[in-house]
C-alpha cells in the first residue's frame, strides 16, 4: 500500500530516515457534494488517523466532525495561551515514605482558558507537541519553576528540590540544557534545587544525543528523573549508561498493588533494580494506605499521590508546607 511504500527508509548521507504517513479519505457524494467539503472532511479524517497513532488510513465519519471542531477550537486557543498568560503551575509534594516529611515537589502545568475552562495537560500537551508549541511551553515552565524556587527560598518557605516535566521532543527540538542554564542564571537558582523529569521516549530517537543533553544538565547540578517508568520503551541497558538519579514508578503499577500478583512482582522488580543501581525511587499515584505500606516494605524512598496531597496552587502549597514543618524549625521560629 501507499503507507508501506512510504515507510521504506530513505538514506540521506549516513542517516536513515523513516517517514510515517497518515491518510484520510472522504467519498463523493456521501461525505460531501463539492470539492471543498470533500477536502475538508478528508482533512478531518487525516487528523483522526494521526491521533490514533499514525501510519494508518481513516475514512471520514460524521462523528469525527464534532471532535474535530472541538479540537480546532482548542488548537487556536492553545496557540494564544502563552501570550495571554493562561498557564499556571500547581505543585504536588513528594513525601518521604518513612518520616512523612516533604522531600520535594513536582510542578504540574495547568491551563485555564476563559471560555473552555480548565483543560488537562494530558489533553493539551500532546496537542502542543503536534503544533510545535511544546518547546516554548517547556521553557516557560522551567523559568516559572526557577522563579518559584527563588521566591520560596527567599521567604524561607521551601528549600527542597522541585521538578519540572519536559517533553521528549525537547531533546530533538530546541536546546534544553541551554534553556535550563539560562533560567538558573536569570533567577539565581542553584542547579541542585531543580530536577528535570523525562520519559523513556527520549531514547527512541537517539541515545547518543539524549546522553549529551543529560550530561550537560548534570553539569549544571540538575537532577534527572525518569517519569512513568515501566510504561515506555524499556531498553534497560540505558539505565546503567545514563546519568539518571531517580526512577518514578508509574501510577498504573501503583494502582494495582498489592492485590494483583503479577503487577506487584513488577513493582518489586523495579524497586530491586533501583536499589542495586543506587537510584532514588519515587512512587506516583499513591492513593491508599495499603499501597503506601506495600511501597514502604520495598524501601521506596518517596511517595507522590492523593494519599498525601493533590497538586496544590501556590497558596495551598505554602499552607501545606506550614502544616508539615518539622518541629525543630517551628521552635526556632517561635523563640
Ligand atoms: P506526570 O508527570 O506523570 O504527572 C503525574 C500526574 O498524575 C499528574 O497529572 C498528577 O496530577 C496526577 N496524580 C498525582 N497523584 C495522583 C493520584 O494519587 N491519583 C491519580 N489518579 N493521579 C495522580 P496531570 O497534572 O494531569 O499531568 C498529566 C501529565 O501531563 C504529566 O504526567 C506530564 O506527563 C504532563 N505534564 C504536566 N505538566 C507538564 C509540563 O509542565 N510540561 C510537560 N512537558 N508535560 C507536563
Ligand atoms: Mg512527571
Ligand atoms: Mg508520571
Amino acid at each position: 500500500s501507499l503507507i508501506e511504500a512510504l515507510r521504506e527508509p530513505i538514506k540521506i548521507g549516513t542517516t536513515e530516515i523513516v517517514i510515517t504517513t497518515s491518510i484520510g479519505g472522504a467519498i463523493y457524494p456521501d461525505d460531501g457534494e463539492d470539492a471543498e467539503t470533500l477536502l475538508k472532511h478528508a482533512d478531518i479524517a487525516m487528523y483522526r488517523s494521526k491521533e490514533i497513532g499514525r501510519n494508518s488510513f481513516q475514512l471520514y465519519k460524521p462523528a469525527m466532525n464534532a471532535r474535530s471542531l472541538e479540537r480546532m477550537a482548542i488548537e487556536s486557543k492553545l496557540k494564544q495561551a502563552l501570550k495571554n498568560n493562561e498557564f499556571s503551575l500547581y505543585y504536588q509534594p513528594k513525601i518521604d515514605s518513612f518520616t512523612h516529611q516533604i522531600v520535594g515537589a513536582e510542578a504540574l502545568l495547568r491551563w485555564h482558558d476563559s471560555e473552555l475552562g480548565f483543560i488537562s495537560p494530558a489533553n493539551f500537551i500532546p496537542l502542543a507537541e503536534e503544533l510545535g508549541l511544546i518547546v516554548d511551553i517547556d521553557i516557560w515552565v522551567i523559568n516559572a519553576v526557577c522563579k518559584q524556587i527563588q521566591q520560596w527560598q527567599n521567604k524561607g518557605i521551601f528549600d527542597k528540590r522541585i521538578s519540572a516535566n519536559v517533553s521528549a521532543l525537547h531533546f530533538t527540538q530546541g536546546n534544553l540544557a541551554q534553556s535550563v542554564e539560562n533560567a538558573l542564571n536569570i533567577w539565581q537558582v542553584d542547579g541542585r534545587l531543580l530536577e528535570i523529569e523525562i520519559t523513556e521516549s527520549i531514547f527512541i530517537r537517539s541515545l547518543e544525543d539524549a546522553k549529551k543533553v543529560l550530561k550537560a544538565l548534570k553539569q549544571l547540578g540538575v537532577s534527572l528523573s525518569l517519569d512513568d517508568f515501566g510504561t515506555g520503551y524499556s531498553a534497560l541497558s540505558y539505565l546503567a549508561r545514563l546519568p539518571i538519579d531517580t526512577l518514578k514508578i508509574d501510577a498504573s503499577f501503583v494502582a494495582k498493588v498489592p492485590d494483583e500478583y503479577g503487577n506487584s512482582q513488577i513493582v518489586k522488580a523495579i524497586a530491586a533494580m533501583a536499589h542495586s543501581l543506587e537510584l532514588n525511587l519515587v512512587a506516583e499515584g499513591v492513593e491508599q494506605a495499603h499501597q503506601l505500606a506495600f511501597l514502604q516494605e520495598l524501601d521506596c524512598h518517596a511517595i507522590q499521590g492523593y494519599f498525601f496531597s493533590k497538586p496544590l496552587s501556590v497558596e495551598q502549597f505554602e499552607l501545606f508546607c506550614e502544616a508539615h514543618r518539622p518541629a525543630k524549625i517551628a521552635l526556632s521560629v517561635s523563640s
